[in-house]
């Protein structure tokens, strides 16, 4: 079906998913593939067949000379499974299955080379899917990258009809998402996205956040069920998606959408006031962000500094490694834009969902494998070079130094030496840096929460991750909507850990944030107070939602409700107590 047609009198539906931001978005559907590129679908005639097969075969050319190159030109400090995969990629490249079939599809189904592409794609991905060799079905990963490079070759030779014009009026269907892709949308102005996969704390949801963008995830067959320009409504709160509706329904969710950017609007007036409960009590609100060109939206939302810059983003979307001087740059932008205010730089947690491209290979079970710290310690080249640039940079601000997945006293020992041979590397060349730099560990494995002592004894603050904290206790794979109804965060063993830990971090006078999605969750916000939290870091569009939390509540009341929560042991018992605390 081409674009243009018209789908006025399609019968209206409904989908449920899980909401993952705020909002309601109203516009027209835009398809993309499972590939990071948005794929063009048009008809060709009959004559155009020989034109876009040598396209598709020029493509094909200019990856196969790419993938040469990047090996020739590997960087030192690359980690060393790099060159095996881009050599599979090159293999990947010249089978068959990507290089000649389709080319069939162009001429029997006369599509444009890049929805051949994308068709076969999806064929791969599900043959992939059902393979029983945990390796082998990981390698649809590979296919994946190869399939995009080569979209990403024949960008701009096409016919493609023109971008939709309007991206606010733009809704993303999509069946996945990695991180990586959501974080080009930055780039783009959109009204909302949906998929049919994803869990509310993976990555692709909480950079949907960060893009105050409503979306939906966990959606199962949404992207089989819509076709292009269909007119969408995304409830972002209740995960619900209207396709096709009627006037009706139009006119009253434009009403909730119009009520809703009123109260977002009101929030605003919260940005300069003080952060304190009614007692008087100050709590630290500070922002989560991906990029440095994030710190403009932490800074508009009022907050009090950066309390997790993932660094990793730095490294998604490109064939090289920022260099120690690029790194560099972009530390410093963030501090300078905070005047002085905490910067919390996370080192690089990269594995499980996020990859650098040409490194996809995470094992059997990425959640479980060599990712942050683990994956830091196996590539000490690539680990010195980031914490060089860090402690540059510190000198231009307060920096602090975060480490991600620590669970292990010697990983902790370790890291502790790296930075410690980053220094001296520096105090060689003579370079400035704050030789104070305050280093700390983020709880987010149960064995970290559960062996504290050791991590207040070597460390000067923490940060409880509460996405993987839950992830790890309750064994949920975070990015997997099939298990995200046993994903839950008033699970009487996840509450124990976090109030353990606050009240362990308190004791020693270590102090102790939040900084996963938890802390910018207003339904949160008393229970996490009442447990002792006072400093909370979250994106920056749910900020003064916090902060609003925070102005109308007594500690008092937060602790005695608090601890009626964390006794119960029934779930819904626990969320009526919850609810109770929240009225
Ligand atoms: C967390 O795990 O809660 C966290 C803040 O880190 P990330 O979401 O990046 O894994
Ligand atoms: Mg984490």
């Amino acid at each position: 079906m081409k674009p243009s047609e018209s789908h006025t009198a399609a019968a209206s539906f409904t989908l449920q998913g899980a909401g993952v931001s705020g909002g309601i978005a109203i516009g027209h559907a835009h398809l993309v593939s499972t590939a990071r590129l948005e794929v063009a679908h048009y008809e060709i005639d009959a004559a155009q067949i020989d034109e876009e097969t040598a396209r598709f075969g020029k493509a094909i050319a200019h990856v196969e000379a790419e993938l040469a190159a990047l090996v020739a030109n590997l960087p030192a400090g690359a980690p060393l499974e790099m060159k095996a995969i881009l050599s599979l990629h090159v293999m990947l490249l010249k089978d068959s299955a990507l290089s000649v079939a389709p080319r069939e599809l162009i001429r029997n189904r006369r599509c444009n080379a890049e929805w051949a592409l994308t068709q076969q794609l999806d064929y791969l991905v599900s043959q992939f899917e059902e393979m029983e060799d945990p390796y082998l079905r990981e390698r649809k990963q590979d296919v994946v990258q190869v399939v995009e490079r080569v979209l990403a070759a024949m960008l701009g030779t096409g016919h493609a009809p023109p971008e939709p014009a309007h991206e606010e009026d733009v809704i993303v269907v999509a069946h996945d998402l990695s991180p990586a892709d959501m974080i080009l949308f930055k780039q783009h102005r959109y009204a909302g996205f949906v998929t049919d996969l994803g869990g509310v704390t993976s990555h692709t949801a909480i950079l949907a956040r960060s893009l105050a963008l409503p979306a939906i995830v966990g959606l199962h067959h949404a992207r089989g069920m819509i076709r292009e320009g269909e007119t969408l409504i995304v409830d972002g709160r209740e995960g619900v998606l209207i396709v096709n509706p009627g006037e009706r329904v139009l006119a009253e969710y434009r009403e909730r959408a119009r009520k809703l950017e009123t109260e977002r609007e009101k929030l605003k007036r919260l940005r300069s006031s003080r952060s304190a409960t009614l007692d008087g009590v100050t709590v630290e609100l500070q922002a989560n962000i991906e990029l440095p060109q994030d710190v403009k939206e932490a800074a508009e939302a009022g907050a009090m500094g950066i309390g997790l810059f993932r660094s990793e983003f730095l490294f998604l979307n490109r064939d090289d490694l920022p260099s120690e001087d690029e790194q560099f740059e972009a530390y410093r932008k963030v501090a300078d834009a905070m005047h002085g205010r905490p910067v919390t730089i996370r080192t690089l947690d990269l594995g499980a969902d996020k990859s650098i491209n040409g490194a996809e290979r995470s094992g059997p079970n990425p959640a479980l494998g060599l990712r942050a710290i683990r994956f830091c310690l196996a590539e000490p080249q690539m680990f010195l070079t980031q914490l060089r640039a860090i402690l540059r940079a510190s000198r231009h601000g307060k920096i602090r130094l975060l480490i991600p997945m620590l669970a292990h006293a010697h990983e902790i020992e370790q890291t502790l030496a790296a930075v410690r041979q980053a220094r001296e590397m520096l105090d060689d060349q003579k370079t400035p840096y704050d030789r104070h730099i305050q280093i700390g560990g983020m709880i987010e494995i149960p064995a970290a929460a559960l062996s504290l002592p050791y991590f207040l004894k070597k460390l000067d603050f923490l940060s409880i991750g509460t996405n993987d904290l839950i992830q790890y206790t309750l064994a949920i794979d975070r990015t997997d909507d099939t298990v995200a109804h046993l994903y839950d965060p008033l699970h009487p063993a996840v509450l124990q850990l976090i109030a353990q830990t606050i009240r362990g971090a308190k004791k020693a006078k270590t102090p102790v944030a939040v900084c996963g999605e938890m802390a910018g969750d207003a339904a949160m916000t008393r229970l996490l107070l009442g447990f002792g939290l006072r400093e909370f870091s979250m994106q920056p569009a749910q900020l003064l939602a916090i902060k609003h939390e925070v102005l109308r509540t007594r500690i008092k009341d937060a602790e005695r409700g608090a601890a009626r929560v964390t006794r119960e042991h029934d779930p819904t018992k626990a969320r009526a107590l919850l609810a109770k605390l929240n009225a």
